[in-house]
């Protein structure tokens, strides 16, 4: 016999709704404390370095906790990276399965080039929700 019990359900629910809106906050790039301030100060240039607000707009909390605390956020940036290497090749090689090797390669430089600015700005983020302190 299935029982639920609600304090249980209701404990998970909250669970998720919190997974979600931080997940909302990391795609966002806003704030790991009040999730409305921006991480990153706003730019129309498409390849220009990205360039961090060093305390959060909203609720002034400090983003660089440390001298070296991003550090850590390079092998997010490769994990991002390596994943979109991947998906590139699982693309190509289901959508043109007779294309040379050598395009396969240059496809996946390409798109890990061409994502890098988003992978750095992904990754610190990220860095900042797994370790917020
Ligand atoms: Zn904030």
């Amino acid at each position: 016999m299935l029982t639920i019990n609600s304090g249980t359900l209701l404990s998970k629910i909250t669970a998720m709704k919190a997974l979600n809106n931080n997940l909302k906050a990391i795609v966002c790039q806003k704030c790991p404390v009040c999730h409305k301030g921006d991480v990153f100060v706003p730019t129309k240039k498409l390849f220009q370095m990205p360039v961090m607000h060093e305390n959060c707009p909203n609720c002034r909390y400090h983003y660089d906790r440390e001298p070296g605390y991003f550090l850590g956020a390079m092998y997010v940036s490769y994990g991002l990276g390596v994943f979109e290497g991947i998906l590139m090749f699982l693309t190509i090689y289901f959508l043109l399965p007779s294309l040379s090797t050598i395009y396969y390669a240059l496809a996946v430089v390409a798109a890990i080039i061409g994502f890098s600015l988003w992978n750095y700005r992904m990754s610190r983020v990220v860095w900042m929700y797994l370790f917020p302190n």
